[in-house]
């Protein structure tokens, strides 16, 4: 059986190739204007990868191109599997990213390893590549993404506020251990983080919806 998230993938691109992907844009983030005048203007590939186990898994996928008929601006939407800037996937990203900053005994590198054995990048006949493994330096940089939603954050946080202002998103103490920072800078970052992943699972419970498609996209516009 396909993995979940391989078949997700599958299904979103052979809509795009197919022409019966639907926009989720409620508005055309230029002019404002309604989803009626959003049209699939263009679609293009790309390739992104996934740990599965102990391989790093690639698949190419078709992404839409939106075109507002009012005003001409193109838009590239990230199905909620993708992440802008990020060749691998939302779940993998946020997978390693949340247990990295969940459990206190995890270092970058160690949190990379898989039952404490490398990941490596899948060849031809379902196999290691070569030697080349997940860096450490790749989870150390996607929290690069997590500081940049700063905005999504607090419009999440805003949301879930209006829907339940005593929701334990609120109350929740969540510390990040003192030796995976050096500085105040990454201090916060890890701590914004953490809390972008605690909103996440609220909103998901209170509105049945993802802070990652849902918001990010928005940042995502070339
Ligand atoms: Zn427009």
């Amino acid at each position: 059986m396909l993995p979940e998230i391989l078949a997700e993938m599958e299904r979103y691109s052979k809509a795009v190739e197919e022409k019966t992907v639907t926009c989720e844009l409620e508005t055309c983030l230029r002019c404002g204007k309604g989803t009626g005048e959003l049209r699939l203007h263009d679609r293009r590939k790309r390739t992104f990868r996934w740990v599965l186990e102990r391989l790093v898994k690639k698949v190419v996928v078709w992404l839409a191109r939106w075109k507002c008929r009012l005003c001409g601006a193109t838009f590239t939407l990230y199905p909620p599997f993708a992440l802008p800037y990020k060749r691998y996937v939302t779940e993998t990203v946020t997978r390693l990213s949340e247990s990295y900053l969940e459990k206190d005994e995890l270092t970058y590198r160690k949190a990379v390893l898989q039952d404490g054995m490398p990941v490596f990048h899948e060849g031809a006949e379902g196999g290691p590549l070569d030697e080349r493994t997940l860096q450490h330096s790749t989870l150390y940089r996607w929290f690069s993404l997590f500081g940049a939603l700063e905005r999504t954050r607090r419009e999440a946080l805003r949301l879930i506020r209006q829907r339940s202002s005593r929701s334990g998103v609120f109350r929740r103490i969540l510390p990040i251990a003192p030796w995976k920072y050096r500085s105040d800078e990454r201090r916060k970052l890890l701590g914004r983080s953490r809390q972008l992943f605690s909103a996440e699972k609220e909103l998901g419970a209170l509105f049945g919806t993802s802070i990652f498609p849902r918001f990010a996209t928005l940042w995502a516009w070339s």
